[in-house]
């Protein structure tokens, strides 16, 4: 993080540029809707983009979009403690949004300000709204009372009703250059074995590298995800289905399985990777490592060519998981095709 504070984000020039800009204009949509999947940084962007607004230095600083990070707003906001910052969210137990916790909302919106002039109201996974919760939102995604202001996030846009789309502004997020996130790891000082490994891994993903470099748990967590994975290359038909049958088993039921079979489909992309790496003898390109040994095994005894059809075809699954294709279909199709 540099230290003049501008918005910490890695990558997404262009949102920022734009969200930026609709300060300074005092140009702010009543409703904005962050689309994308998860890691990326929707969510860090939103509470910059809030703390902005409420900031009572913003105007004096270098662009009048950064926070000062001094004033009793940005003080309250850092502490998750500003009081006109409504965060709505599936309850852990539920499904869905429902629609009690939208009228919860609704009051909320209904009371004055507490201390800034403005209301905002996050939304979080904004695909879990019930059709009631979502339809009971809409007059007010609409007509705001004045100085609301909600950004709604969501990974999976064709799960998110289309009254809810159509009143928003909707900002899109893609994944960011491998450039942007090993750029950023090295100016927090990590070693470059390391910033090479995480940015492999992170796929474009800033979130995910973030996570990992932060904790020697979560990059452990993964290590093991990898090692557990392994096993499928030397698998017969009968395995690949007990190994389908138990991810199926683990995958969420709802929408957000695509995206947990689309990160377990990158992983076997990395491994899948490493064996050729392996096989060429680039031992130090190698990003998993620590299962060196098995890697050299699986390149002595695969042809090289399958494994480039197999990379194909995740990559392939992986753009099939973004249509309306059964994700278990997809997940059957990728074990059964992979050499
Ligand atoms: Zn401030």
């Amino acid at each position: 993080m540099s230290l003049n504070f501008d918005w910490p984000v890695i990558g997404h020039a262009n949102i920022l540029s734009f969200l930026k800009t609709s300060l300074k204009n005092k140009r702010i949509a009543h409703a904005y809707l962050f689309l994308g999947e998860k890691n990326l940084g929707k969510e860090t962007v939103a509470r910059l983009f809030f703390q902005s607004l409420v900031c009572v230095n913003r105007e004096k600083t270098k662009d009048s979009a950064i926070p000062c990070q001094k004033c009793e707003f940005c003080l309250a906001y850092k502490k998750d403690g500003f009081p006109d910052l409504y965060t709505l969210k599936r309850l852990e137990e539920k499904n869905q949004i429902s629609i009690e916790q939208v009228r919860l909302l609704l009051h909320f919106l209904s009371l004055r300000p507490h201390s800034s002039v403005y209301k905002l109201v996050l939304i979080k996974n904004a695909e879990d709204l019930s059709l009631e919760a979502a339809n009971s939102l809409l007059k007010i995604l609409e007509e705001p009372p004045p100085n609301t202001v909600f950004i709604l996030i969501s990974e999976n846009e064709r799960a998110v009703p289309s009254t809810v789309i159509s009143r928003s502004q909707l900002i899109r997020f893609n994944r960011v250059s491998s450039a942007e996130i090993s750029a950023y790891l090295k100016e927090r000082g990590l070693a470059p074995n390391l910033v090479r490994r995480l940015t492999v891994l992170a796929q474009g993903r800033p979130g995910l590298a973030l996570d990992l470099a932060a904790d020697n748990v979560n990059y452990k967590n993964y290590q093991a995800k990898i090692s557990a994975s392994l096993p499928l290359f030397k698998a017969n038909i009968a395995q690949k289905f007990e190994a389908i049958k138990k991810i199926r088993s683990e995958l969420a039921v709802r929408e957000e399985g695509r995206n947990q079979l689309s990160e377990e489909i990158g992983r076997y992309q990395g491994i899948l990777r490493d064996i050729i790496m392996s096989h060429y003898s680039l031992e130090n390109l190698i990003i998993n490592n620590s299962v060196s040994g098995l890697l050299k095994e699986l390149s002595s005894k695969k042809k090289i060519d399958n494994i480039k059809t197999d990379i194909k075809t995740s990559f392939s699954s992986q753009a099939l998981l973004k249509k309306n294709i059964n994700p278990s279909l997809i997940l059957e199709n990728f074990f059964i095709k992979i050499s």
